[in-house]
């Protein structure tokens, strides 16, 4: 669903899988002569008069990327300027004085948003195990939203989104998920019954680690007109070029995601019988503490998103990601190219308890044997 100001993209019918969607959607409609591709639209003002009026109030470009996310996640999509951006328009939902459930494993930068809101005496924090289903329920008694993170980042923890959701909709509680790893292509949010699902465009729907971008998908028009008239008011625009290349990224998300996830899954079982690794955390394998739920949720699978604990010291471990060839040592994920990192390098991480050596892993679309030969040799260079 578009919100309504660019009326000319092509219609997604409802029959179409959403790989089909992935690369139709937010295209300008099939008529004669008609451009292939929605352009990137560079005006930062428009003629009077129309909707559009100054570069704030909307963009041609958003508009298309728009288009086809919000009909991914089936709803209506405003795009912002970062995933962290438009967490922040929905932390403006929640009333002054409200009480906010946020799980302990939620993206750092999003609990910093909530932290400094409190710190504000914006709001109330209620922190959870977001793996604990009964813990973050009993959390929801007098509060005004939950935040789900599922899969979570980065220890993969899989929120059993549907109980949480019927258990808030009984108390009338707003429910938003960061559905970053999972992408709609894993996990439909609101089709669970969740009011506000959170992407950060930036990942696997960009694709390729060259933009940063966010977007809101909201089940009701209300909530979609709070997030645009936010982005209006507080100017946290995505910019022309950035939404052009989100949309160019996500026409290929379907066949990248594939190859991420096989080779995330083959990966995650070698390292499972690997003598230097602790412990591996990946909702698919088969004995994952995260299994039945995934199973339930995302049932398509579990994406390209993996870690790991190295059984040896945290310098140690960062002598093995500094060794390694293909994977790229460096921050962030859903590229098409293998990122890893020890995730306690942050302050933020060791004081939420991430394990010391644990290296999340961003599966990339190389060829799996070269990924695993990086992996062991580096492994067994330090190690052995
Ligand atoms: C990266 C990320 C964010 C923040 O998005 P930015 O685009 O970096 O601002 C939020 N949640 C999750 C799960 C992320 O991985």
């Amino acid at each position: 669903m578009s919100n309504n100001q660019y009326p000319e993209f092509v219609p997604v019918e409802s029959n179409w899988n959403p790989d089909t969607v992935t690369v139709q959607a937010g295209r300008p409609s099939k008529v004669v002569g008609a451009p292939m591709n929605t352009p990137i639209a560079l005006s930062s003002t428009y003629v009077h008069t129309t909707d559009l009026g100054y570069g704030r109030d909307g963009n041609l470009s958003w508009g298309a990327l728009e288009e086809a996310l919000g009909q991914l996640d089936g709803g209506i999509a405003t795009t912002f300027s970062s995933g962290l951006s438009a967490a922040t328009a929905i932390a403006d939902l929640i009333p002054p004085g409200g009480t906010m459930v946020v799980p302990t494993s939620a993206y750092y930068g999003v609990k910093n948003i909530f932290a400094r809101l409190e710190s504000h005496e914006r709001l109330t924090v209620r922190l959870i195990d977001g793996d604990n289903t009964d813990a973050t329920i009993a959390a929801l008694e007098g509060a005004d939203a939950v935040w789900m993170e599922s899969i979570s980042n980065p220890t993969l923890v899989v929120s059993d989104i549907p109980v949480i959701v019927k258990a808030a909709k009984k108390r009338n509680i707003l429910t938003i998920v960061d559905s970053t790893f999972a992408t709609p292509l894993r996990q439909r949010p609101l089709d669970f019954g969740a009011d506000i699902v959170l992407q950060s465009v930036t990942k696997f729907l960009g694709g390729h680690s060259d933009l940063l971008l966010g977007a809101v998908i909201c089940k009701s028009n209300p909530h979609a007109q709070f997030m645009i008239k936010h982005r209006h008011d507080f100017g946290a625009i995505p910019g022309a070029l950035d939404a052009y290349l989100a949309l160019r990224g996500l026409r290929t998300l379907a066949v990248r995601l594939d190859r991420s996830e096989s080779n995330a899954l083959e990966l995650a079982k070698r390292l499972k019988n690997h003598p230097k690794i602790k412990k591996v955390n990946y909702p698919a394998l088969p004995d994952d503490s995260q299994q039945e739920k995934a199973k339930r949720v995302l049932p398509n699978g579990c994406g390209g998103m993996l870690s790991f604990e190295i059984d040896t010291t945290p310098e140690r471990t960062d002598q093995i990601l500094e060794s390694l060839k293909v994977i790229t040592h460096a921050t962030s994920l859903g590229g098409v190219e293998s990122l890893i990192e020890r995730r306690t390098r942050y302050e933020a991480e060791r004081e939420a308890g991430v394990p010391m050596t644990l290296c999340r892993f961003s599966v990339g679309i190389e060829n799996v044997e070269d990924l695993w030969s990086d992996l062991e040799s580096a492994i067994s260079k330090v190690l052995d």
